[in-house]
Formats: C-alpha cells, structure tokens, sequence
C-alpha cells in the first residue's frame, strides 16, 4: 500500500504523564513537510535519558510525548523540496541536527547546531512543533527523535543515510549511546596513547567511552561502577581494573590517587550524578588532567574547590560525543561494519516495543547494559 502523502495511524509508546509507565496507543503520524523525512523506525535502544526525562527531568511542558533517540530505519516517503533522501533508504535519526549552514556547524570547534530542539529547548527536551497526534491530542517528539514509535517524521537536517547493509537492530545503537561515550573518549577528552583514564558508570554510555580510551591507545583504563556485575563487560571493552567505590569508606579519588601515583590523565562520567562529576574532576592529575561531563542532568548545580582547575585541571562536556551528527554516525556504522568498534556486545536484551515498560524497569534495576526493541517488520 502506498502510504506517501496520507496520514499514518501506527503504534506508538505514548508517555502521558511523568514517573508513569508509557502507553501503547495509536497515533497518527502527519506526512512530512518541506525538507521533512517520514522514517519507518525498525529498531530502538532503551538510554538512560529516556529514563531522565520521564523520572527526573519530569517538565510538566515536555508531555505528552513519544520518548526514543536510538533508533535506526528505512525511509517511508520525503517531503518537498527534500534531494538527499528517497523511499528505502536506511538511516539514523539524529538527536543533534546538522544543517551544514550554522554558525555552529562551520566551525569545526563544536557539534552544536542551531536548528534543531537541543538549540533552545533542553527543558523540554522536544520541538514546539509535532507530526504526532492521539485522541486529539498534540504529542511531542521528544529530542525530535520518538523512535518508540512505527513512524516518525524528521527534518533532513536530523537524519543520517547509512550503509544499506548495516543492520538496523545493531546500529541503532549508534544514534545515541555508543557514539557518546567513544566520541566522549576520543573527539572530547582527546585521550592520548599510553595515558590512564578512569570511566565512571558502566552502561552502554560508560562502557563506550571505555572502548574509545583502548582505541585511542589508552595503557590503563580503570572502571568505575557501584554495581559489581559491571566488571566483566567492563573487561570486554577494553577495561584494564575495575573499582567500586561501595568497597571502600574514603573518597573513591583518593582511592584513583593512590592507584596511579597522584591522578589519572583523563576521566569519563558517564552516569549523570554531580557528586560522581566532582569525584570525576578530583580523580584527575594536577597540571594536566581532563575530566569530561558525560552523564546527562539539568536538574542540579555542581560545585568543585576553584583550587581543581587552577592547579591545571580542564573540565569539559561533551554532546553526542563531540560528534558532527550527520557526519559522523555514517563513519561510525562503517567502523562497526569494518569491524573496529564493537556493538553486539552492548546488546544485553532484544524485546519488542510493546514491552517498552519492561526493558525500562530493567534499566532501572542495573540489569541491562542495553534492550534493543525491535519496533516494526522490514
Ligand atoms: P545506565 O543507567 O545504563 O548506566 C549508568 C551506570 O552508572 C550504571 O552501570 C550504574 O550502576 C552506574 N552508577 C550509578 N551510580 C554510580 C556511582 N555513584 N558511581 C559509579 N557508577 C554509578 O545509563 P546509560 O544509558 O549508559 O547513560 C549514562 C549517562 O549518560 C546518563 O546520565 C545519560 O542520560 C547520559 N547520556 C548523555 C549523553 C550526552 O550526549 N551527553 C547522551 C546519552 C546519554
Ligand atoms: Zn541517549
């Protein structure tokens, strides 16, 4: 059936309310518009700033809405005016745009773009605009992504094309988790080869940012997580120790002091907490140390002694993992195609989209590194 130019009623995840579980509805996914992709979502990650925004971001502005950013699919129809994109086309729908005309974009100093949601809408985590509605009802596309959902509608400026012969329920991971914490590691951080790193929070985020510092030639690479099961996929990606700072009653920097002779050279937070961003910055050397803010939050302020910084040490965070999104998601998929990154390996879970609440518990609980929902047949 030929679906270009009509409305689709499809299933979605709907979120109505937060700290509440999402709802499988029907919604009705408008035809895209000038310079819009209509995207078939064939598989999705479960990251933890889904959790975020519906258990701790919690803005009364930022619902209802269909929650996903780590989604991959195939190109339904395209809107006017729209060359790059046709029907069948296998992509990745972007939470950071790229327009190539920005400000921001033509410097090669950052990843921020000026034209998509995260440009002046971290609060609500969603454009003002929709293609979503459900019993009448306007539905945000949170991080303009919604990939729990059959269908969504981006701009081009927000999709990335792929390798056809990439598979979707693999990369999809690649739209959000896996490039973060590499590109954390190697784009942020800039971690040098033979240097120590510590990666505070073993999920797929953390466990990335591990697989960037081995990539980048990292000769120790110290684990950190609360929870002791971590410790073995910690060694998969590359991890030379583990740490939790539950086994001991003094400062877990202290602790990374006393492991490294004084601090490591770059540190990683990759759990969104501002005590462990702090222990982060204090775990680096003096003089030289990088700490890079990973972990996603906008709820609390953090605070550290001046003496940190101007002792030598740099704070720094980074989006997507300093990634140019449109560029750098395809380089990505061919690195896993050519098998230099890992992403099997992050899967932990494969469940369907109308088990979206189950796999988001089980995030909760620690007992995932990654769910991937398989959303709709191709
Ligand atoms: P996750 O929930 O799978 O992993 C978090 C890990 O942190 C868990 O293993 C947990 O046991 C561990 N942890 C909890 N408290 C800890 C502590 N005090 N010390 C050490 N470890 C601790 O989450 P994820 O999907 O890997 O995401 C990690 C973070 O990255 C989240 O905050 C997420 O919102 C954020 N994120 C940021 C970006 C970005 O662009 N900056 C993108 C994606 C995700
Ligand atoms: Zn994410």
């Amino acid at each position: 059936m030929d679906t270009a130019g009509k409305v689709i009623k499809c299933k979605a995840a709907v979120a109505w309310e937060p700290n509440k579980p999402l709802v499988i509805e029907d919604i009705e996914v408008a035809p895209p518009q000038a310079n819009e992709v209509r995207i078939k979502i064939v598989a999705t990650g479960v990251c933890h700033t889904d959790l975020y925004h519906l258990f701790e971001g919690m803005h009364k502005d930022g619902f209802p809405a269909v929650l996903g950013h780590e989604g991959a699919g195939i190109v339904e129809s395209v809107g006017p005016g729209v060359s790059e994109f046709q029907p069948g086309d296998r992509v990745i729908p972007l939470f950071i745009s790229q327009c190539r005309e920005c400000r921001f974009c033509k410097s090669p100093k950052t990843n921020q773009c000026e034209k998509g949601w995260a440009a002046d809408h971290y609060d609500v985590m969603a454009l003002a605009d929709s293609r979503f509605t459900c019993k009448g009802k306007k539905v945000l596309q949170f991080m303009g992504t919604s990939t729990f959902s059959e269908y969504t509608v981006m701009n081009q400026i927000a999709v990335a094309k792929i390798d056809p012969a990439a598979p979707l329920d693999k990369v999809c991971l690649l739209g959000c988790g896996v490039c973060t914490g590499f590109g954390a590691a190697v784009n942020t951080a800039k971690v040098e080869p033979g240097s120590t790193c510590a990666v505070f929070g073993m999920g797929a985020v953390g466990l990335a940012a591990v697989m960037g510092c081995k990539f980048a030639g990292a000769k120790r690479i110290i684990a950190v997580d609360t929870n002791p099961e971590k410790a073995e996929k910690a060694r998969v990606f590359g991890a030379t120790e583990f740490v939790n700072p539950k086994d001991y009653n003094r400062p877990i920097s202290k602790v990374l002091a006393e492991m490294t002779n004084g601090g490591v050279d770059y540190s990683l937070e990759c759990v969104g907490n501002v005590d462990v961003m702090r222990n982060a910055l204090e775990s680096c050397m003096k003089g030289w140390g990088v700490s890079v803010v990973v972990g996603w939050t906008d709820k609390h302020d953090f605070s550290a002694r001046p003496i940190q910084l101007i002792a030598g040490r740099t704070w720094k965070g980074t989006l997507f993992g300093g990634f140019k999104s449109k560029d750098g998601v395809p380089q990505m998929v061919k690195a896993y195609m050519e098998r230099k990154v890992k992403l099997d390996e992050f899967i932990t879970h494969n469940m369907t989209l109308a088990q979206v609440n189950e796999a988001i518990e089980l995030m909760k609980r620690g007992g995932c590194i990654r769910t991937v929902l398989s959303v709709s047949r191709h």
